[in-house]
């Protein structure tokens, strides 16, 4: 099981953050297979009180379920 990157969580983590240094965008995606040192694994939980950083963009590049509020934030 993999678990939500944020110190001292024990949640099952459910999707992933990348951040792209060079365009200031984060990619939201499914777990990948390997877990990579630049890449955040968040439990739902966390990623709902989720925020990008100032001046970074969202892309959610799930086809499906995207959820409401990252436009709201991306925009
Ligand atoms: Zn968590």
């Amino acid at each position: 099981m993999r678990s939500c990157t944020r110190s001292g969580c024990q949640e099952k983590a459910h999707i992933s953050l990348a951040f792209q240094y060079a365009t200031s965008v984060i990619w939201i995606d499914h777990l990948h297979d390997q877990r990579e040192s630049h890449i955040y694994e968040l439990c739902s939980k966390h990623w709902q009180r989720f925020a990008a950083p100032t001046g970074w963009n969202l892309d959610d590049r799930r086809r499906a379920d995207v959820l409401p509020f990252v436009h709201r934030l991306a925009g």
